[in-house]
């Protein structure tokens, strides 16, 4: 099965993308953490995007879909759940057709539907744990008391000012993607507020709808 997640920043993308990679044995493909594992490691690409990532702007869809063409490729284009990815309409076209090329077409888009007034406060608050990958929210999903603070991470584009641009770049280039991705895969809206576990639950229903939770 071939998943994507879709909504703004903040709805909760790789939180639920984590979980059902866990349950499900799903790769978990975030374009936002392979791009921020290249500037971790020093590579050509990390330097190419590192200024785009702390302004919150958009890395070139040509460089973004060579990243997703390599990883899907060394997954066999099977089991796996984007999340990020497409952002762009030119980015959705691309990845229709790639995919179709390789006879592996999505089988469902799962869009999270959050409002924006929330969105701020749940960026503000997050905080990563670059260790394992865990996502936290101080007041929401806080971090386990056995996980040292000083290893958690406020990404720099979880600032206040950079989280409005990345939620202007989100209307003007990532909303129209859904009318790309409704008109080819199945689209599934879901309640992405409330807590964490009410939001995994409304995902597998979606599933499940799908498919049939054995088929997943
Ligand atoms: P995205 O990948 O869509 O940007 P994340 O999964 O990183 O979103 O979640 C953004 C922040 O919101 C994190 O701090 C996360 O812990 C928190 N969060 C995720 N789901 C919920 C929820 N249902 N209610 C409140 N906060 C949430
Ligand atoms: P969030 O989970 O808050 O939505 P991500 O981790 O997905 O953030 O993305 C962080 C940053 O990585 C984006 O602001 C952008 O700079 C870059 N990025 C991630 N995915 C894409 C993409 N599909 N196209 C272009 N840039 C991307």
């Amino acid at each position: 099965m071939r998943l994507a997640f879709f909504g703004p920043p903040g709805a909760g993308k790789g939180t639920q993308a984590k979980r059902l990679a866990a349950h499900h044995d799903f790769t978990h493909v975030s374009t936002g953490d392979l791009f921020r594992e290249a500037i971790h490691d020093q590579t050509a690409l990390g330097e190419q995007v590192d200024g785009l990532l702390k302004a919150g702007q958009l890395v070139p869809d040509d460089v973004t879909n060579a990243v997703v063409a390599e990883k899907l490729e060394a997954l066999g284009y099977e089991r796996f759940v984007l999340d990020g990815f497409p952002r762009t309409v030119e980015q959705a076209r691309w990845l229709l057709a790639h995919l179709a090329e390789h006879d592996a077409p999505l089988d469902a888009v799962i869009s999270l539907r959050v409002p924006h007034e929330d969105l701020v406060g749940r960026l503000s608050r997050r905080r990563t744990d670059p260790e394992t990958g865990s996502i936290y929210h101080l007041d929401f999903n806080p971090p386990p008391a056995d996980v040292p603070a000083e290893r958690l991470v406020h990404r720099p584009d979880d600032q206040p000012d950079a989280v409005r641009h990345r939620l202007g770049v989100y209307d003007d280039e990532t909303a129209p993607v859904e009318a790309v991705l409704r008109a080819h895969v199945r689209f599934f809206e879901v309640d992405g507020t409330g807590p964490l576990d009410e939001v995994q639950e409304r995902v597998g229903e979606a599933i499940a709808e799908d498919r049939g939770l054995s088929g997943i």
